[in-house]
């Protein structure tokens, strides 16, 4: 029978998502889930925090009508998103030229981000860090772009190729757009410093390029507001850029799509048009964003009791994933093994390039049940005090 679907070709697996579907049919219950992107408490669980909690019951208890909201979201969710990013008293804030759309998780803010990017600059081409978070290149190519790379990871140092980045940010033509990490470079855990930053900046402005800065770890680096400070460099460099905030891994509320579509324009006149055109690429996309993540997020960036419960428990998710970087490295050395794996703890944020190989990460998964991305990616945070032994024996056994 001839369909419509008959020349339909099967589209390859999210390898990511793959991955868990295999780790999920492993019957080992040895088995350990380093492939993931979330952050994992010491006993394993996502945890809901108090914080989001305390906000749900209020919420709950208020028996609020579920209207829509406005096309550009919750606005006391989007200031506080601002704030977040620049700092209460920031210039880009006060003198309104800054603009926020609550967004469906990062994914969304890049998405909304990259379809009015598409209206303004059709021909540019984007540029990613080699290697960048996988849906990168396929949601720019997805909004039409061609995407291309720039030098960033250095394989072997573990560490970041500087000369690299800043000759491929020099050679990219003008009006190129740069998608950057502001902070916990997914997957290397590898980040610039900031004099390393304030260089690429400065010639991103004199090559008058695009910045587009996703920030989706945001408290997971040095604290919320050390980890916006290049965020602040752009911003007081004056440029017109592009931020992709995301919530998941900060509230721990991967399910709700809590993010942030934030716009630097050079004047309040500017921001005026620019809001209007993102509300049609939202009006014709989804027309509005969710409720309830957005009111939870809202309720604790705008309660200062809230805002402190909150802080602290994202300073206690970074602090267990820096105690696991030194426990993975001081227990690898014990364990005799002699690859150099301190690099670990120079890396920052949910992520680590373990310098594993794939053959390595497949017997990994073969022999052990230790389940990590091929490119050696693992995630720290699903490392806790019960599995930690068994991952490193693991590890020492494969190297
Ligand atoms: N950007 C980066 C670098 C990420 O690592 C992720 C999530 O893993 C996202 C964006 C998307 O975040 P969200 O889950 O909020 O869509």
């Amino acid at each position: 029978m001839t369909t419509l679907f008959n020349a339909v070709e099967l589209a390859p697996r999210d390898p990511i998502l793959g991955l868990n579907e295999q780790y999920n049919a492993d019957t080992r219950d040895t088995k350990v889930n380093l492939g993931v992107g979330v952050y994992y408490d010491d006993n394993g669980k996502i945890p809901l925090l108090k914080a989001v909690q305390e906000a749900e019951r209020q919420r709950v208890q208020a028996h609020a009508a579920r209207g829509y909201l406005p096309i550009e979201g919750i606005g006391n969710y989007n200031k506080g998103a601002q704030e977040l990013l620049f700092g209460k008293d920031s210039a880009v804030i006060t003198e309104g030229r800054a603009l926020t759309f609550q967004a469906l998780g990062g994914t969304g803010a890049l998405k909304i981000g990259a379809d009015f990017l598409k209206q303004l600059q059709p021909d540019a081409t984007v540029h990613i860090s080699d290697p960048s978070w996988e849906n990168h290149r396929a949601l720019f190519e997805r909004a039409g772009f061609k995407v291309e790379t720039y030098a960033y990871y250095d394989a072997t140092t573990h560490g970041l190729n500087f000369d690299g980045f800043a000759a491929s940010v020099k050679a990219m033509p003008e009006g190129s757009i740069v998608v950057l990490h502001a902070c916990c470079h997914n997957p290397t855990g590898v980040d610039p410093t900031v004099e390393q930053w304030q260089q690429i900046a400065t010639i991103i402005k004199e090559r008058k390029l695009v910045p587009f800065l996703d920030i989706a770890y945001q408290g997971f680096g040095d604290g919320l507001q050390e980890d916006a400070a290049v965020v602040r460099l752009f911003a007081d460099l004056g440029m017109s850029m592009f931020i992709s905030s995301s919530f998941s891994k900060s509230f721990s509320l991967y399910g709700e799509r809590v993010g942030a579509l934030t716009v630097v324009t050079g004047s309040a006149d500017e921001a005026t048009r620019v809001l209007s055109q993102i509300k049609r690429v939202i009006r014709t996309n989804y027309s509005n964003p969710p409720t309830h993540g957005g009111m939870v997020v809202a309720q604790i960036l705008n309660t200062p009791e809230l805002f402190e419960q909150w802080e602290n428990e994202l300073a206690q998710m970074r602090d267990r994933i820096r105690d696991m970087r030194k426990q993975l490295t001081d227990k690898l050395n014990a364990a005799g093994v002699k690859q150099d794996f301190s690099f670990v703890m120079a890396q920052r944020g949910m992520f680590s390039y373990s310098g594993l190989t794939k053959e390595q990460v497949e017997r990994l998964r073969n022999e052990h049940g230790i389940y990590a991305v091929n490119s050696g990616r693992i995630c720290v945070a699903a490392l806790n005090s019960r599995n930690i032994d068994s991952v490193v024996k693991a590890i020492a056994a494969v190297l």
